[in-house]
């Protein structure tokens, strides 16, 4: 029998009328006294009949009714009861009076029996629905919590609230203070929760997450989360200490229990994983999150695959440059060519690779081949620099210069024929860690350019510690130009700065004359886009190459 029938079983059990249970042992011992007496009196052994319904007595009432019933007991087979019904010879008190004694403590020992067994099953259900160090209530409690809210009724306006929440810095508190630190935070903020409203109820779901489960008006939600969010982001005292706090919550609002409970906390903890993906304080559960997820998942399941069964390719796309229409380069994009889905673009699972290590091998990938290409070029007579994007998260990974520098070796290649693109956002991940590791790359001789600038926030207070040689103004600025002043002003602003600073500047997305001549106009030294090519394998690029050395005239007449 597993735990929760067994507590089922006892609670049943514990349920039953005592009225009924008392008369069941009064009529019980009315029997065993019609019994003894038909079978000739107490001088025979019926009288030990008497001990089941003390037994049961003190089994249903415990320890104070076993030693009642086992008084009553005694009684009735006392002074009542003849030692021989047919002699009608009657007892001695000290025999009865012995004997009632005797029962009263056969009473009490079936009680003392009992009691123990009904705390250690209280006990047992304790622990089930019950989180262990943090005291607070579990999974289960949650699932049965859900269950009983479909036996509550339903009022027009109120919707059921189930709100996953999570620290966002746990790691870092788990390293800095112990895992004692992540238990005590979610005590303290469980009963922050609880001190907001005591209709709150919360559990305890997961090595570091609560769940908080209410009842709210359809359009209080808003300011509920609100204030949850605020009151969640106090800080917490640690041993005397005032630690930070940095919550993240994903939530689902229900008004009726049409799925199975589980399914509501796993929607709320899908929203939860949005969250922290979208750095976002709260996130509400979407239909469409969780088919996401889940594709998250098989992608990423089949991504590692991919790499060694060669369903990844580098696509070429090159740069031009703008003064002389002369190709200064190529980037590098990753392609897979899936068995089933077709083409997929890095779009898709570049991001989700970069939440999980398979970005590490999907880089190394990307620079290996790029490198063999650049060789196999070379072999060809063909001198063409390749550009290589790069995650943010490599950079910070130890050992990734040193890396770049071993497949470079390995080929033969000469370092200033591969370029690192990163991205701006990439950059601001962990600022010092990151320039030191370029430092050692460009101290190679490595290429570095600073790819989607104009999308980070902060860079600019960077930029002149940084050792890049290009920046690649974003396509969504060249897209825009010429009409949009906007763009048009951030774009020459940029290509100023960089010009005073000695760094380079490249256009992305480049897809019409018209903005091919603007950027010539200001002084853009670098284009890139569909009006050349679009990325495309390497053998076409070379007869793509052939084909545009030959163009009569320059890219303005294309
Ligand atoms: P990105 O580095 O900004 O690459 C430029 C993207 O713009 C490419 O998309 C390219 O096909 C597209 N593009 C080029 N010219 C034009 C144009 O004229 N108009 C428009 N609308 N788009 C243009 P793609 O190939 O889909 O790559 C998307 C992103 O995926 C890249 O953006 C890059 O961040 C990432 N990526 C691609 N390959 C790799 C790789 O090997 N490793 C890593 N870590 N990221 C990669
Ligand atoms: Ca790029
Ligand atoms: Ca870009």
């Amino acid at each position: 029998m597993d735990t929760e029938r067994l507590l089922k079983y006892f609670d049943q059990n514990t349920d039953m009328k005592h009225w009924g249970v008392v008369l069941v042992i009064l009529i019980l011992m009315t029997g065993v006294y019609a019994l003894v007496y038909q079978t000739g009196g107490i001088k025979f052994v019926y009288s030990h009949s008497m001990y089941i319904p003390i037994l049961l007595s003190g089994l249903v009432f415990g320890s104070a009714g076993g030693i009642i019933f086992g008084l009553i007991g005694g009684i009735i087979l006392g002074p009542f009861m003849p030692i021989d019904v047919e002699t009608g010879e009657s007892q001695e008190s000290i025999n009865w009076l012995y004997r009632t004694g005797f029962f009263a403590l056969i009473g009490f020992f079936s009680g003392v029996a009992s009691d123990a067994a009904r705390s250690y099953v209280k006990k047992l259900q304790w622990i089930s629905f019950h989180d262990r160090s943090t005291g607070l209530p579990n999974r289960s409690a949650l699932i049965d919590a859900i269950k009983k809210l479909s036996l509550q009724k339903n009022s027009a306006d109120l919707s059921h609230l189930l709100i996953a929440v999570s620290l966002e810095n746990k790691i870092e508190l788990k390293a800095a203070l112990g895992f004692g630190v992540i238990e005590e935070a979610f005590v303290q903020l469980a009963k922050r929760f609880t001190d907001q409203d005591k209709s709150n109820q919360i559990f305890y779901t997961d090595t570091a997450q609560l769940v908080i489960l209410t009842r709210i008006h359809h359009r209080k939600a808003e300011d509920f989360l609100h204030e949850i969010s605020n009151i969640s982001k106090e800080p917490i005292l640690y041993n005397d200490i005032p630690i930070h706090i940095d919550t993240r919550m994903g939530y689902v609002i229900f008004d009726r229990i049409s799925e199975e409970p589980e399914v509501y906390l796993r929607k709320a903890e899908a929203a939860l994983t949005v969250a922290y993906q979208q750095e976002l304080d709260s996130v509400p559960y979407t239909s469409d999150i969780l088919s996401c997820t889940k594709e998250n998942l098989s992608i990423l399941g089949e991504l590692k695959g991919a790499l060694s069964e060669g369903q990844l390719s580098l696509y070429y796309q090159p740069k031009i440059v703008i003064a002389t229409g002369e190709v200064h380069g190529v980037e590098a994009l990753i392609r897979w060519h899936h068995p089933v889905r077709g083409e997929i673009l890095p779009d898709v699972f570049i991001s989700r690779a970069e939440q999980s290590t398979l970005i590490d091998l999907l880089t190394e990938f990307s620079l290996e081949q790029a490198i063999d290409q650049i060789k196999r070029w070379q072999e060809k007579g063909i001198s063409m620099p390749v550009s290589v994007n790069i995650s943010p998260k490599n950079l910070v990974k130890p050992g990734f210069s040193k890396m770049v520098l071993r497949h470079l070796n390995h080929y033969g290649i000469s370092s200033n024929m591969l370029e690192l693109e990163i991205t701006e956002r990439g950059l601001m991940l962990d600022i010092e860690r990151t320039i030191e590791e370029l430092n050692q790359l460009v101290g190679a001789q490595l290429i570095i350019s600073i790819d989607d600038f104009g999308t980070g926030y902060s860079s600019l207070q960077y930029l002149h510690r940084l050792p890049v040689s290009l920046i690649k103004i974003d396509q969504s600025f060249i897209l825009k130009l010429p009409n949009d002043k906007g763009a048009a002003n951030i774009v020459e602003a940029a290509v100023t700065l960089a010009h005073k600073m000695g760094i380079k500047v490249l256009a992305e997305g480049v897809e019409n004359q018209q903005i091919y001549d603007y950027l010539a106009k200001i002084g853009c030294d670098q284009a890139q886009g569909f009006l050349f090519s679009r990325p495309i394998p390497a053998e076409e690029f070379e007869r793509w190459w052939i084909a545009y050395k030959r163009r009569p005239t320059q890219v303005s007449s294309m």
